[in-house]
């Protein structure tokens, strides 16, 4: 193990705590900065849309720290909140922050997270307008839902429709606006689509696919309502707008430090061991895009779990090691009363098989659906069925061949059907 001086980080979300983490447990013993613009010691993002938006009040909000409290201290982290990185000096290796001081560095890392992307319509300082990326965001907006009476969102992506389920369990009236024609149209095949938005449907969701705003009149007076007419000639009343179109990497300090940004997805480019184009300065998280083949191309993958191996790869690497990054995406969300999780990635082309019982019936329902590239599973989404999603990774993670018939089986488990996928791919040792 390299062991530099000192390491500063920059952004205290979730790919920065898990790199302290990591960095403490490979043993180094120096100078960890952690630099981050909000209040809060890095907390979890994912409860932001579901249990600590669900939650009556500040009293009764789920835990959300990505650490315990106190960690910080023990581990001697020099934790600075509050106060964000305005300036990057590579050459002198030198950062300044926003209150004038600087900080030294051997290492940096970049965690720098994703800023909401805005629409011009809703500004966000105009009246019951609310982006959600912040814990601050999440309260402001709760808030709101305590006497908001319908909710309308915009974009039906998976934070939105996660929006829009929290909404309607606390008794609002919800509505999601999509431009594309279906829910969650860049991440899963329109039969999926079709089920979710089914569901969102049964829960009492009002989707309006294919539409976008043609004209929106603001609030005239405190508790007047948004008027927003679609393209079709609907016109909603809403008490509360939530934009919720996706996120662009916040970049700005590295592209001011004259870091290689990505040109088509705005990531700050890195390689499968978190390097940026400074020898010194690595980034992990939703500000990456990561080259991982000889194609060159940049991926972004804004999720929990990218987050967290990033930071673990980012660390390791910054102590001169290497450690392997996972073989596969995999996320999760929670909305309209199911667990949906999604291993591997979608692309054009796959054929999905279904194994399961989508309709639910008297019990939610459970299935798996798998997307096949010539029989080899390239992206799965399991909807209730996170164990059999594990017990499928291995077979994802050895890239072989499935028979979709033999899948769909439901008198073997899918334990016994990886087992044996693998057991028949596995060398004959010689007798
Ligand atoms: C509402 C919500 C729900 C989500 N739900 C899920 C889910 O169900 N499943 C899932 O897999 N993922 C989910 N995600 C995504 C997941 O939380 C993110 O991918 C993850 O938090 C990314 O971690 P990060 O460390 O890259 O960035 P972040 O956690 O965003 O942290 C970045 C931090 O850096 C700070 N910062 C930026 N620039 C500076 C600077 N110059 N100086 C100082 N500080 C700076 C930012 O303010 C921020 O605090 C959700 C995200 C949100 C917002």
């Amino acid at each position: 193990m390299s062991s530099p001086a000192s390491i500063l980080i920059v952004g205290a979300g979730q790919a920065a705590a898990v790199a302290v983490a990591a960095l403490r447990g490979h043993g180094y013993s120096g100078r960890i900065s952690l630099v981050g613009d909000e209040a809060h010691p890095p907390y979890e993002r994912p409860p932001l849309s579901k249990d600590l938006l669900v939650a009556e009040s500040s009293d009764t909000e789920p835990t959300i720290g990505v650490k315990p409290a106190g960690f910080y201290e023990e581990n001697q982290v020099d934790l600075k909140l509050g106060l964000s990185v305005t300036q990057l000096d590579t050459t002198g290796k030198v950062a300044t922050l926003s209150d004038g001081r600087t900080v030294g560095f051997d290492k940096c890392l970049l965690a720098t997270g994703g800023l909401a992307r805005t629409l011009p319509d809703f500004p966000e300082a105009a009246p019951n307008v609310f982006y959600l990326r912040t814990l601050d965001d999440a309260r402001r907006l709760r808030a709101a839902m305590q006497t908001g009476k319908h909710v309308v969102i915009v974009g039906a992506g998976f934070l939105g429709l996660e929006i829009a389920s929290t909404a309607l369990s606390k008794g609002l009236k919800a509505s999601v606006i999509e431009y594309a024609p279906r829910a969650l149209a860049r991440v899963v095949p329109p039969e999926f689509s079709g089920w979710l938005e089914a569901q969102a449907a049964q829960s009492g969701a009002t989707l309006h696919l294919g539409q976008a705003t043609r004209e929106v009149v603001a609030p005239s007076a405190p508790g007047a309502t948004w008027q927003l007419t679609l393209n079709n000639g609907a016109v909603l009343s809403a008490d509360l707008v939530v934009v919720a179109v996706g996120l662009t990497a916040n970049t700005s300090l590295a592209r001011n430090a004259g870091l290689a940004i990505d040109t088509h997805n705005g990531g700050i480019v890195v390689d499968t061991q978190c390097r940026t184009s400074h020898g010194d300065i690595f980034a992990a998280g939703d500000c990456t895009s990561q080259v991982r083949d000889a194609s060159g191309a940049g991926m972004r993958l804004e999720s929990w779990q990218n987050a967290n191996e990033q930071a673990r790869i980012a660390a390791a690497a910054m102590l001169g090691e290497t450690a392997e990054p996972a073989a596969y995406p995999w996320f999760w969300t929670d909305q309209f009363g199911h667990n949906i999780q999604m291993l591997g990635l979608p692309q054009a082309g796959l054929h999905y098989v279904t194994r399961g019982d989508t309709s639910g019936g008297a019990s939610p329902a459970k299935f798996i659906m798998v997307g096949l590239h010539d029989n080899i599973p390239m992206h799965a989404i399991a909807v209730n069925a996170g164990g059999d999603l594990r017990a499928l990774r291995p077979v994802f993670e050895a890239g072989l061949a499935i028979d979709p018939s033999q899948f769909t089986d439901t008198s073997v488990t899918v334990r016994a059907f990886a087992k044996q996928v693998l057991a028949q791919a596995a060398p004959v040792s010689p007798a």
